[in-house]
């Protein structure tokens, strides 16, 4: 069976140009300018060196995290969220 997962898109090196870093946690979100051949996760700002990358609702996943997210969304989906 082929899993699709709403909103998830794998992106090429190239669509990471003139990205930024997001800081999360504190009260406001702090955006810092990346080099373009440098990725990290959104989620846990580990860096990503593989391509192409997955990308959910424009937040770059390392392989862990998207593992971590395609089980949340299977378990949303049992808890009919
Ligand atoms: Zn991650």
């Amino acid at each position: 069976m082929k899993e699709q997962i709403q909103d998830l898109e794998f992106w090429d090196k190239e669509k990471f140009r003139d990205r930024s870093l997001k800081i999360m946690g504190g009260p406001e979100i702090v955006s810092i300018p990346v080099p373009d051949d440098v990725i990290v996760c959104d989620f846990c700002n580990d860096q990503i060196s593989e391509f192409p990358v997955a990308v959910y609702l424009g937040n770059a996943l390392c392989r862990r995290c998207l593992k971590g997210l395609k089980k949340d969304i299977r378990k949303g989906r049992k808890n009919g969220l």
